[in-house]
């Protein structure tokens, strides 16, 4: 018997095999240490912590199943999970894998796109457990589905040549490799002369959503492809002229000696395909007979068949005009096609069944809808992080006597086209009803798609086509990744490093995130790993105080007139004023973090006493010309901050400046009693750098990419913190005191 008796103290094995040396140690009565390693309940160390290791563990926590997760902090799945056993850092790092793996009773992954080595080490040899004695033991975590599997799918051409090959005869689209370097050029016109226009050219590994897959639709786009893909292993893939897509997906379940017990199939459905994404899912599939469905789902079975351990899998296929099947491509774990489960089939939704095949837990032998009709909606972010604000009130105020509506958020960040939640309709009669009964969710989808492909297309126009800039700040500033991440999509951009939906955003967080793990940035390198992508937000053209301007001639608050078109891109979100030059040594700290965090400011000196009309009209105009905070310092009798905070509906920060008598007291009282309705934050003396930080806050609140900075910002400063606790603990007060001394 492996250990576990759920929910109670008790550790028995079943898999005597893989925890031997544990149950030795039982035996040695070392149990309890055993269980504050491995928990009382089993725990399933997940590598990867997206919207599938969410809902996975939304299906475990009713259970009573821990779920560890090897992923940055704050991942969709670490949010729905608190456990003391989570691993921060990369799914791809095997060091990382390792510690997974020794805070684990199993392994399984939520991505196929992991470090295949280290797991097959892991089976292999185990991970050393050290004991507090000392002593160490050997732990061997099953890991599910096994390494094999992993490694075959992660390599697209493995896994075609893998169902070309087996006795199973699985139909799939006639492919050849394509030659790296100089022969990739003959190659790929050998795959013309071979499958004919268009043939599809794909990225052996990696790619995911589309990209890193090119429709070569004539020999014109032989070059755009080598271009786009020619760096990457290769195939080509004869073109699969389908009628629909259908996926299924299959529970598959073997023994502790990786014999097949049995693979159990879910309903057949239909899956739409819009940019390369997955938009939406129908089950049934409409207009698709039950005969054909039921091939789907025998064929899906066989498929999975051929593959190693335990889990749930799916089969993505193609249903072509004369009605036959051919499998695309079959992902390792739960599916996209397969969310729909969670309300259809809510006795084995298909995260359930993961957990259950994994614990190698009784399974049904029939998947039977508790409906008679699916469909299954994603959000994917749209041009702007509000896009899908109004799809989402929607789900939140239907309620329908023939249809329940499921709304799942995922706890991400909105970016053009990612992933961010995805949404369940339910029907009790027919499929056709229930798509009436979806109209109003189906065309909200269509719109937020609508207006990503509009934002791209007005991004990628040329530059002097380009409309101005329209006056939501916190929206142009956003436009240049909007575009890139569609054009990306669209064009089989090189597959990035970390492959899931919203690479791009997450290729940058897990970057930095790498850096804040290394020892590097716990000296708090900083501004690299906090500053906004420049990519994302466009750099800030500080205006020199007074900028040799007169006060007459400023415009927009901010600017003269004769700033020229650069000035809408640049437009200023932030305004740092001041009531005197003298204040502006005491600014800078504060505009160095707004420059760290690439926060487009402008500079203005308005002094509440000396050109008190000139401060109002700034006041006044502020807000119209598109700041959305204004900072302003003063000291001695500090009225700038009150003043321009009578006169402006902004947010105002008050600076109080240490002035030349009472230590800055005066500034700060001046500034922090303003009478009730006219509010003026204040920070404290001679304190700019909170001043910013408080205005990239209020910032992040309209743009999300400032809030993920400020958490990396406040990520960084934590490990600042314990890397010094750290230090002081090992150096001891004394060296710690000299070594701060030889610094300063
Ligand atoms: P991904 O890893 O992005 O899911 P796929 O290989 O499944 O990549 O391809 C994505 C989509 O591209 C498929 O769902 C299908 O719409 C289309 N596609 C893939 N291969 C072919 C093919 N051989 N012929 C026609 N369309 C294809
Ligand atoms: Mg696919």
């Amino acid at each position: 018997m492996r250990r576990f008796l759920y929910g109670s103290n008790l550790l028995t094995y079943k898999s005597m095999s893989h925890l031997l040396t544990v149950q030795n140690l039982l035996e040695l009565q070392a149990q309890t240490e055993a269980e504050e390693i491995m928990g009382a309940n089993p725990v399933i160390g997940l590598l990867g912590g997206g919207q599938l290791g969410r809902m996975l563990c939304e299906a475990a926590n009713p259970l009573g199943i821990d779920i560890a997760i090897l992923d940055e902090r704050n991942s969709p799945a670490k949010q729905a999970h608190e456990t003391n056993r989570h691993v921060t850092g990369s799914f791809k790092d095997p060091a990382r894998i390792r510690e997974l793996a020794s805070r684990s009773d199993y392994l399984s992954v939520e991505i196929e796109h992991v470090d295949t080595e280290v797991l097959e080490d892991i089976e292999k040899n185990g991970v050393d457990i050290e004991l507090a004695d000392g002593s160490t033991v050997t732990h061997r975590p099953p890991i599910h589905p096994s390494w094999r599997t992993l490694r075959l799918i992660q390599d697209k051409y493995l896994q075609k040549e893998h169902f070309r090959t087996s006795e199973q005869k699985i139909p799939i689209a006639e492919h050849m490799a394509i030659e790296s370097g100089e022969a990739t050029l003959d190659s790929l016109e050998e795959a013309a002369d071979k499958f004919g226009f268009p043939f599809m050219l794909k990225a052996r590994k990696g790619s995911y959503d589309g990209r890193g897959n090119f429709k070569v639709s004539s020999g014109k786009d032989i070059e755009p492809a080598i271009n786009a893909l020619g760096k990457l292993p290769l195939y080509a893939e004869k073109w699969a002229p389908f009628v629909k897509e259908l996926a299924v997906m299959v529970i598959r379940t073997e023994n502790d000696e990786g014999e097949l017990t049995g693979c159990v199939a879910y309903p057949a459905v239909e899956t739409i395909h819009e940019d390369s994404i997955c938009t939406k899912v129908f089950m049934p599939p409409r207009e698709v007979s039950d005969e054909v469905c039921e091939e789907a789902r025998e064929l899906a079975c066989s498929v999975v068949s051929t593959l190693w351990g335990r889990g749930v899998f799916a089969v993505e296929m193609f249903l072509l005009e004369d009605n036959s099947l051919m499998v695309n491509e079959v992902a390792p774990r739960p599916h996209n096609s397969g969310h729909y489960t969670i309300e259809a089939i809510p006795a084995m939704s298909q995260y359930k069944a993961q957990i259950h095949a994994v614990l190698d837990l009784p399974i049904p032998k029939k998947l039977i809808p508790r409906v008679p009709a699916a469909i299954m909606l994603n959000i994917l972010g749209g041009a702007a992080p509000n896009s899908h604000h109004k799809l989402t009130r929607l789900a939140r105020s239907t309620y329908d006597d023939d249809m329940d509506v499921h709304l799942h958020l995922y706890g991400k960040e909105s970016k053009p086209g990612r992933k961010i939640g995805h949404i369940t309709l339910t029907g009790f009669s027919s499929l056709d009803e229930l798509e009436q009964k979806a109209e109003p969710f189906i065309k909200l989808v269509d719109e937020i798609r609508q207006g990503r492909i509009d934002a791209a297309a007005e991004v990628l126009r040329p530059k002097q086509e380009e409309p101005s800039i329209p006056s939501i700040d916190g929206m142009s500033v956003e436009r240049e990744p909007i575009a890139k991440a569609i054009f990306d999509s669209h064009n089989a951009a090189p597959v990035p490093e970390r492959t899931r939906s919203g690479a791009a955003s997450r290729t940058r967080s897990a970057a930095a995130s790498r850096t804040r793990s290394g020892a590097a940035s716990r000296t708090r390198s900083g501004a690299a790993s906090r500053t906004i992508s420049a990519a994302s937000v466009k750099a800030p053209t500080p205006k020199p105080v007074n900028d040799g301007i007169q006060p007459g001639q400023i415009q927009n608050g901010v600017h003269s007139e004769d700033d020229d078109d650069d000035v809408a891109e640049d437009k200023p979100l932030v305004l740092v004023t001041m009531g005197s030059d003298s204040d502006l040594p005491v600014l800078k700290a504060g505009l160095d973090i707004l420059k760290e965090f690439n926060v487009p400011y402008a500079l203005d000196i308005t002094s509440a006493h000396r050109t008190p009309k000139y401060m109002m009209r700034v006041a006044d105009e502020a807000a119209g010309k598109g700041i959305k905070v204004i900072i302003a310092a003063a000291g001695g009798a500090a009225h700038l901050p009150g003043m321009i905070s009578s006169e402006t509906p902004l947010p105002v920060i008050g600076v109080p400046v240490k002035a030349t008598h009472l230590d800055g007291l005066d500034s700060l009282l001046s500034i922090v009693q303003m009478p009730r309705g006219v509010p003026t934050a204040t920070v404290g003396i001679n304190n700019s750098t909170n001043a910013a930080l408080l205005a990239i806050r209020i910032l992040g609140t309209i743009i999300p990419d400032y809030q993920s900075a400020m958490k990396k910002y406040q990520l960084d400063m934590e490990e600042a913190v314990i890397e010094k606790g750290t230090k002081l603990r090992t150096a001891g007060d004394v060296e710690y005191l000299a070594n701060m001394k030889a610094k300063a």
